[in-house]
């Protein structure tokens, strides 16, 4: 800071929460059968050094469109620790809460992703952000940062135009926050507040206003997932602009690292991606930027898992690859209703979409090529990939169909879940490989 010097407004270091270890991956499983198959992704991460607490993530809105209730993924994720022997730190994830829905959550999770997306641009009272501005003197003017260069220069209209669209969130985080804590106490849960799913990325400036806020709520946050620039489309690669991309993570961590000190937040807050699953061509900038800040991260995948499952059953040729086809024949039958909600979030070039009775001509290898997430393969279709992405819904009407299925096939799906969490995602991300 140029001259003056930051308070935390508080005064005081929030200490109270359940600790999360610095590297952890979110792991989403929406038909609860790859548990263990995940878990031993983890285990290979580990026996080359690289340590991921496994954290077992599913949304509200997951568990309606399956019909599948919190305390079923606690239960898988129990038993797959205790399948394998697994010693170390998990955690389940009641991910993309809200007040509303947070309640049947509370005792089967340790960790709750607080989505405050929806009261992103509403307005706090005109009082509020007077005072929050008021009480934030230091976060107005120059402000030198380790690492960021040219330092910031915010005026207090841009605190107060931050405010105006934030305030009302953090405030709801805040809210939610202290539910959770009557219910469970603030010692036994990990909290995370996400603002991913909204119109316009936050940026490095805005963040570290926005942790200002949260910390003015007492809120031990120790992952904050923003909207990063660029698109995080599902299950494919990132698309935008990589250098600017790293840019902003590198600023992200160097306001996180200056916020911890200055506000009192937990010396274990980190950045946590959404939709992290695949996003290969910013694993290597990750990495940098993680080792240059000697900084933690959590990413959060889910979709990923589900695909692997299409890719195990096709391998596995016979009633696995009818199984397959007949899905991407019904998702392509309802390529609308199943792509609109997810207008976001996917690209998907329909003219690319090969035809339902094409893809009944095909083998298993051609199955799986278009479908595995391999860019140098010259039959790797990324319009089909994500039409499958967001196709799950009619694998979750065939019912027992497709879980004896699974069953069935447990071992060809499993070494394909387990390959892409390690190969693809750990392996790049912690071992640089
Ligand atoms: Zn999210």
């Amino acid at each position: 800071m140029a001259g003056k010097d930051l308070v935390p407004s508080n005064g005081k270091l929030m200490n109270h929460f359940l600790p999360l270890g610095k590297f952890s991956f979110g792991l989403g499983d929406r038909f609860g059968q790859q548990g263990r198959a995940q878990l031993r992704a983890c285990i290979r991460a580990a026996e080359l050094g690289a340590h991921f607490v496994p954290v077992w993530n599913k949304s509200n809105r997951e568990h309606t469109f399956i019909g599948t209730e919190p305390s079923g993924l606690r239960s898988e994720a129990d038993a797959a620790v205790q399948a394998l022997g697994w010693k170390d730190s998990y955690h389940v994830d009641a991910d993309h809460i809200r007040l509303e829905t947070v309640d049947r959550f509370i005792a089967p999770s340790d960790f709750f992703t607080i989505d405050v997306a929806d009261s992103i641009g509403r307005s706090a009272s005109a009082a509020g952000i007077r005072e929050f501005s008021d009480r934030h003197p230091e976060l107005i003017g120059t402000i030198s940062i380790p690492h960021i260069e040219p330092p910031f220069a915010i005026t207090r209209i841009e605190v107060e135009r931050v405010a105006n669209k934030f305030l009302l969130a953090v405030q709801d985080a805040g809210k939610i926050y202290r539910h959770i804590t009557q219910a469970k106490g603030a010692e036994n849960f990990i909290t995370e507040v996400s603002m991913d799913e909204t119109d316009s990325p936050q940026t490095p400036p805005e963040l570290l206003i926005i942790l200002t806020a949260l910390a003015d709520e007492q809120i031990p946050l120790q992952t904050i997932a923003p909207k990063f620039t660029g698109r995080f489309n599902k299950g494919v690669d990132y698309a935008g602009d990589v250098k600017q991309f790293e840019k902003e993570f590198n600023e992200d961590l160097a306001v996180i690292a200056f916020a911890i000190k200055k506000y009192g937040l937990p010396p274990s807050l980190k950045l946590s991606v959404h939709s992290g699953s695949d996003k290969f061509s910013i694993y290597k900038p990750m990495r940098r930027a993680l080792l240059k800040f000697d900084a933690g991260v959590h990413i959060k995948t889910a979709g990923t898992t589900w695909l692997e499952e299409i890719i195990g059953l096709a391998e596995a040729g016979g009633d696995g690859l009818e199984i397959a086809k007949e899905i991407y024949a019904g998702a392509i039958r309802q390529v609308d209703e199943f792509c609109t909600p997810y207008a976001s979030v996917i690209e998907i070039d329909k003219t690319k979409l090969p035809s339902a009775a094409t893809v009944n001509g095909w083998s298993s290898q051609q199955f799986v090529s278009a479908l595995r997430h391999d860019q140098k393969h010259p039959a790797y279709n990324p319009n089909f990939r994500q039409l499958l992405h967001v196709s799950f819904k009619i694998a979750a009407k065939m019912g027992d169909r497709y879980l004896n299925a699974l069953k069935k096939h447990e071992a060809v799906v499993a070494k394909n879940v387990t390959e892409n969490l390690f190969e693809r995602h750990m392996k790049p991300l912690l071992l640089g490989k």
